[in-house]
């Protein structure tokens, strides 16, 4: 099959053919349909978080199953499924606690049982990136790596349910548990921050603050249920939220991963109120807060994974919202690409302008 793969990190991704081990007792072999271009796949590209190589990357999939291994009651061939990275085992000490998004076996559930990739080239081991490797037209995945969908739903734009929608939407439902009324700010108006948008929305959020440097973003957190827009570039954001809100947010999420943001984030909340960093930083990036503020306000700052999801529980409710017309999907989408485009696709996100492009095989 074919497959983009990252032969150096940093470097471009190139196509190349790739073989996948036979399946496991617990493995779903699937026909990738579409993938959405993360961010985070970014990152492998230009270095800034270290991944073996050669690798294939891509994580946001949907697809249709074609085989599944023996221990597999829950799937069949021809069933839809959108994929998530936040694949579990259901049996250690986080899913036992229903923190299935934190699952303590969550890396070895990207490999065969014997630790080796599922993806090969000739002899060669090719990495699986997040347990996924869906830049390729087959994946074979642990069956706790994906979820049936509804036959109604399209699966160019039910890839994107996977990351950037169960990220965005899940940090506001399931990390921030946001209550109706609440105010929020959002910080980086990307595939995620449009999704914490519509999110804040759906949780009946009484005023939404959208921040970005890119107007073009901007126009879309607002179809996206924005109530007021802050350019970063043109004014300063903190003093911009507080005016608007006397005070400051109930919740602020920042969605690049740069610490200068998570800090204006955490200056832009009420005392006792708490900051969700939801974009990946650069591996070592450290962010600094003071600690007085922190303390004598009551003042937090929490990471919050993917959307702290239950992607089984998560994904399904999801494209339901969508099939009912209450969760946007198709105003993510920025463009529909080739395999071969990939590394234009990736161009596009650099510059910063386009909401999201999507592979579609
Ligand atoms: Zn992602
Ligand atoms: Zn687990």
């Amino acid at each position: 099959m074919r497959a983009a793969v990252l032969e150096q990190c940093p470097g471009d991704l190139v196509i190349d053919e790739i073989t996948l081990t036979t399946p496991e007792p617990d493995e779903v072999l699937i026909q990738t349909v579409a993938c959405g271009l993360c961010h985070s796949d970014l990152h492998m590209i230009d270095g800034h978080l270290h991944t073996p190589v050669p690798a294939v990357l891509g994580h946001e999939a949907a697809g249709i199953v074609q085989a599944v291994g023996e221990n597999v009651t829950d799937f069949a061939p021809g069933d839809r499924v959108v994929s998530c990275l936040s694949m579990f085992c259901g049996t250690c000490r986080e899913c036992s606690v229903g923190s299935t998004w934190l699952c303590e076996r969550r890396q070895s559930l990207g490999k065969r049982t014997d630790g080796t990739s599922r993806l090969r080239r000739g002899d060669e081991q090719v990495a699986q990136m997040t347990g996924l490797g869906a830049f390729a037209e087959e994946m074979l995945v642990h069956r706790n790596a994906i979820v049936r969908v509804p036959d109604e739903l399209p699966l160019d734009v039910g890839s994107l349910l996977g990351c950037a929608v169960v990220t965005g939407v899940g940090s506001v439902i399931n990390g921030a548990k946001l209550r109706p009324g609440s105010t929020v700010a959002v910080i980086g108006c990307g595939g995620v921050g449009l999704n914490i948008v519509q999110g804040a929305l759906i949780a009946g959020a009484e005023r939404i603050i959208a921040i970005d440097l890119n107007p073009e973003k901007l126009a879309l957190a607002g179809l996206f249920g924005a109530t007021d827009v802050i350019n970063g570039g043109e004014t300063d954001a903190v003093e911009a939220v507080i005016d608007l809100t006397g005070g400051g947010v109930d919740a602020a999420f920042e969605a690049i991963g740069l610490p200068a943001t998570a800090q204006q984030a955490f200056r832009m909340i009420r005392p006792g109120r708490t900051a969700y960093l939801v974009g990946l930083p650069g591996a070592g990036a450290t962010i600094e807060l003071p600690g007085t503020a922190m303390l004598l306000q009551g003042r937090g700052l929490q990471g919050l994974f993917m959307g702290s999801n239950n992607f089984k529980r998560d994904i399904p409710m999801l494209a339901n919202l969508y099939l009912q017309g209450r969760l946007k999907l198709d105003e993510l989408v920025a463009a529909r690409i080739d395999l071969e485009q990939v590394n234009e696709g990736y161009a596009a996100m650099r510059r910063g302008t386009e909401a999201r492009s999507v592979i579609v095989f």
